[in-house]
């Protein structure tokens, strides 16, 4: 598909790093399967993909809050 962002590049079907702040932490999700922007660099996760990314996310940050004192 066209990228959104640039209006130039087309996506590449790849994989991306994803980065998602919250509160005190900051979680990076590696080797997140994407449509990349050749031109931008811009990524965009199709729905299950997003929801698997906020499954770890909401795992790692409960697992978190468990093993803080
Ligand atoms: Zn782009």
């Amino acid at each position: 598909m066209k990228c959104i962002i640039c209006k130039l590049g087309e996506t590449q079907l790849g994989t991306t790093t994803v980065t998602l702040k919250r509160d005190n932490v900051t979680l990076v999700v590696k080797n997140v399967l994407a449509e990349v922007c050749e031109d931008c660099g811009e990524y965009y996760l199709s729905d299950e993909v997003s929801k698997k990314v906020m499954t770890i996310a909401e795992q790692t940050l409960n697992f978190t809050k468990a093993s803080m004192p």
